[in-house]
């Protein structure tokens, strides 16, 4: 089963998941069971091109597990995705809602393709046929998709009318993160972001440090990123440097944040923005400052770049960002990280109201979203950090200790079938 899944993403997965299981003492059948996913979908989607070529996608929908409820996960589009990415985020997932405590199982999904090379009706046609050809394993109370990097709500339209066109009535519910007009949540697509700052907020405070004039550097300014730049200014911090894929800028004195987030983000064009110095996304990451949030792609800090960190605490706005080595780097050097299953969980506890609204179909205003979303992360991060003080480990290993023994539990009562 492995060779199915063997990359460095899903390598990184599993050894989290192994030292985090050696810690619990976990059974060994249980071990072996959430180690591989419980059921991974490989499609094949032609596509008519523009100039009237057919171009072949390959896409992937993997549930990692089901034991607390549906499946619940994004979807990818990236020219790096593949199996163990998607496999190895599928994991992340159900370790992110146990730790939250949610009734959903971990899942994610992707194709291999850079949505930017496409125009706005390839981009419509890939959808659907990627959502018709996963079909059979979604639904309201099977599988629930939402966006993730380079996906977004137009995306999501198109995925819930695919499924409810087929089914023969509205689904709202079949996926989150979808805009508001046709059943979308209020809040849902500032709620990573808006996360990320809420877990900020308590990482500065249990650090013992204070938000006025706090450097942030951002690595990814895409939905993630904008969100928690804006969300940290209006709080007091000073963002000091941000990125997208083309690079990025930097000004020791602070960035005008409300200024960036006017220049259109497609095609990252961070960099035309003239009244700071350019600066390359490895720079970035090097760069002095109190937090570093890398909020894009996976394993950017590595045991390279983990010496020459210059930031007092990392929080992990992306999934994956921190590697193996570069996690004992970093402890080593007593630079804190808060992980992304913690930091990033905003979007997912949003996108479980949404769900919840979705099923009800009453929905509920901004104060109540922000104010339940703002609780239930400041709950977990307290939970997370008495955890990690009690058991004498990182915020990382307590996070997925929580997480993987939420799992664990539900498995073991719910009992093995036939
Ligand atoms: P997005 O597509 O909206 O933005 C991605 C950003 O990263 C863009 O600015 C892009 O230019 C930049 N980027 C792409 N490749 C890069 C590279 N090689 N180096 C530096 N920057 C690069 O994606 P997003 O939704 O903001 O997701 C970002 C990360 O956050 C991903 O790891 C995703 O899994 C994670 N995440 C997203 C959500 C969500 O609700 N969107 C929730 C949890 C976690």
């Amino acid at each position: 089963m492995y060779e199915l899944f063997k990359s460095p993403a899903f390598d990184n997965a599993v050894t989290q998941f192994d030292r985090a299981c050696e810690n619990l003492a976990l059974d060994d059948w249980l071990r072996d069971r959430l180690r591989f996913p419980q059921r991974t979908l490989i499609v094949n989607c032609p596509v008519r091109m523009d100039n009237g070529k057919i171009r072949v996608f390959t896409g992937y929908r993997v549930q990692h597990n089901l034991t607390l409820g549906p499946g619940k996960g994004g979807v990818r589009y990236h020219p790096d995705v593949d199996m163990g990415e998607v496999a190895a985020l599928a994991m992340g997932m159900s370790w992110k809602c146990g730790l939250a405590e949610l009734p959903f199982g971990g899942a994610k999904g992707g194709v291999a393709v850079d949505p930017v090379n496409l125009s706005l009706s390839e981009l419509e046609r890939l959808t659907r046929r990627y959502t018709a050809e996963i079909l059979p394993i979604i639904g309201p109370n099977k599988d629930i998709p939402a966006p993730d990097m380079g996906t977004n709500p137009q995306v999501m339209a198109w995925m819930m009318d695919t499924y409810s066109m087929t089914e023969g009535y509205t689904t709202p519910a079949v996926v989150t993160g979808k805009p508001v007009i046709i059943g979308g949540s209020l809040g849902r697509e500032e709620a990573t972001g808006y996360g990320v700052a809420y877990i900020v907020e308590d990482a500065l405070r249990h650090f013992e440090k204070r938000i006025p004039g706090t450097r942030v550097a951002i690595q990814g300014f895409g939905n993630v990123g904008t969100y928690t730049a804006r969300k940290l200014s209006e709080m007091g911090c000073s963002v000091v440097a941000v990125s997208d894929m083309q690079g990025g800028i930097y000004n020791a004195s602070g960035l005008p944040v409300l200024k960036l987030l006017e220049i259109p983000r497609q095609r990252g064009r961070i960099q035309e923005f003239k009244e700071a110095d350019k600066i390359t996304n490895s720079e970035l990451l090097t760069i002095e400052c109190d937090i570093l949030i890398p909020a894009a792609i996976g394993r950017v800090i590595t045991k390279e770049n983990g010496p020459k960190l210059r930031c007092k605490i990392v929080v992990e706005g992306a999934n994956g960002p921190t590697t193996i080595d570069a996690d004992d780097i970093l402890e080593e050097r007593g630079i804190p990280v808060i992980p992304d299953i913690l930091a990033n969980a905003g979007g997912l506890i949003v996108s479980y109201f949404e769900w919840v609204q979705g099923l009800q179909e009453y929905f509920w205003s901004r104060d109540i979203i922000f104010s339940e979303l703002q609780k239930r992360m400041h709950n977990m991060f307290r939970k997370v950090s008495d955890y990690a003080k009690e058991k004498g480990v990182t915020l990382r290993m307590a996070a997925l200790m929580l997480g993987i023994n939420q799992v664990a539990q539900a498995k073991k009562i719910r009992g093995l079938y036939p």
